[in-house]
């Protein structure tokens, strides 16, 4: 795989005096050596690009993907600003009511609803896409009348991969939706519709980071002109909304947004010109391009050391933070700051080195050969773009603690930022209450049958 944009070497100037301020005030350093951060100014920011983006028609519901920041404080700052939430577990579904979102302002897309999932959201009215066929006669069977869900079927238009295989959603052979070039595909779409009036919606979403802006352009559209077809066989417009998805992806290279979503719904006026005529309310999922610039990953520097002619900064940010640029540092690569040990913006020797990470495992590199300002014990490293999908979503390798997540502010008098704590870290009572601690004895209680030996 390779990187869709060249990673600049150095880092931003944009967040240097929130790692300052973090710093000094000891949300990061010894006691905590690694901390997510959130820019709410960033996302309120964020938010209002995409709504000036999309024409504000009638019905319109921007959601964002839970999945991409699933914490409950920055849920509830997304519906403070308007949004809706896509959620798609149950999980996700009880974080988006706890942030307070209304049940009509949630969109339930999990690709393998069980019974009981389906039930609660008709329950509640949340906006339910199936994912298939099958999920369609579930749904048959456990909606009553009275749901005031709004229901929807995904479709899968297979136009093709991006650059990031596991981000494209619209292959032709992707687990998502009902695939629609397979034979017989279309014409069963349409039949689902008739029949099933409560069936308003069709469901697209093409894919994630890696994915040009033209490929989906060209699955919405694809969804738009199945939704005439339906609604032209129909006779009757019976689809009234189109759930466009997500996905437009984000720059990781340097400071600049791009591509905007007023350069996405110029994609999509061009591929679908009718989709803005006022005949459908618009449904979006984004997640990564309201979050991944906002937010940034900071973490302490431990010890160096040189191995085999390469300098190493081991530091507290690793797979368990990043995952997704360990194992697949191609397709994810992050730009990294160097700090020196008061938080200000490294000024050392340029230098190769490798960010490595706190994992027991030796690809626990975040950086391969990075030229940086030369780091130091006690210097702190920062991971930028890495709002969405990073800290909010840990991974607990090595029984390593979910790190802290912190919001912040610039103050109002413009002196420095105010923070606020989103997540606390994780203790070691909450590792140790994770890993069976309740059950310690279960196993060596448990009597074989074979006893004796
Ligand atoms: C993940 C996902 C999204 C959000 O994708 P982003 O690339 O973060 O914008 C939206 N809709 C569905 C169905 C998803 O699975």
């Amino acid at each position: 795989m390779t990187p869709t944009t060249p990673v600049a070497p150095t880092g931003s100037e944009r967040f240097a005096d929130a790692v300052r301020q973090a710093v000094t005030e000891g949300l990061l350093g010894e006691q905590q050596p690694v901390a997510g951060f959130i820019d709410t100014d960033g996302v309120r920011g964020s938010v209002a690009a995409l709504r000036a983006a999309f024409p504000a028609l009638p019905g319109t519901l921007h959601t964002f993907a839970a999945k991409a920041a699933s914490l409950v404080p920055v849920l509830r700052l997304l519906a403070d600003c308007g949004m809706g939430c896509e959620v798609a577990s149950p999980g996700e579904l009880r974080l988006a009511l706890d942030a307070g979102f209304a049940p009509a302002d949630i969109v339930l897309d999990s690709p393998a609803k069980t019974r009981e999932e389906i039930r609660l959201a008709l329950a509640l009215g949340v906006a339910v896409n199936a994912d298939s066929f099958d999920e369609l006669r579930r749904i048959d069977a456990l909606r009553t009348p009275d749901s005031v869900s709004v229901l929807g079927l995904r479709v899968n238009p297979q136009v093709g991969s991006g650059s990031i295989g596991a981000m494209s959603t619209a292959t032709a052979t992707s687990k998502f939706g009902v695939a629609l070039h397979d034979a017989g595909a279309r014409e069963a779409v349409v039949r689902a519709f008739t029949g099933r009036p409560w069936l308003t919606r069709l469901h697209a979403h093409v894919g994630s980071q890696g994915c040009p802006l033209e490929l989906i352009a060209r699955g919405v559209a694809e969804t738009y002109q199945l939704a005439e077809e339906i609604n032209a066989s129909l006779r009757t417009q019976q689809i009234t909304s189109i759930d466009i998805g997500g996905g437009l992806p984000v720059n990781f290279a340097d400071d600049t947004v791009r591509p905007s979503y007023a350069a996405y719904v110029a994609a999509l006026r061009e591929a679908a010109p009718g989709l803005f005529d006022g005949r459908y309310s618009l449904v979006t999922e984004f997640g990564r391009s309201l979050l991944a610039k906002n937010g940034f990953i900071g973490a302490l520097v431990e010890y160096t050391k040189d191995a085999g002619g390469r300098r190493i900064a081991l530091t507290h940010a690793g797979a368990q933070t990043a995952t997704r640029t360990v194992f697949m540092p191609d397709a994810w690569p992050l730009r990294v700051g160097a700090f020196d040990s008061q938080g200000r913006p490294g000024t050392g020797p340029l230098l190769v080195q490798d960010i490595a990470g706190p994992c027991c495992f030796a690809g626990d590199v975040v950086a391969h050969g990075r030229e940086l300002p030369e780091l130091r014990e006690g210097d702190f490293v920062v991971l930028y773009d890495t709002g969405a999908y990073y800290f909010s979503t840990p991974w607990a390798y090595n029984s390593l603690p979910r790190p802290a997540v912190y919001g912040f502010a610039r103050a109002a008098d413009g002196e420095g930022v105010r923070f606020a704590p989103v997540r606390d870290a994780q203790s070691l009572d909450s590792i140790a209450a994770e890993s069976g601690l309740a059950h310690a004895d279960a196993l060596t209680r448990l009597t074989s049958g074979a006893s004796g030996i």
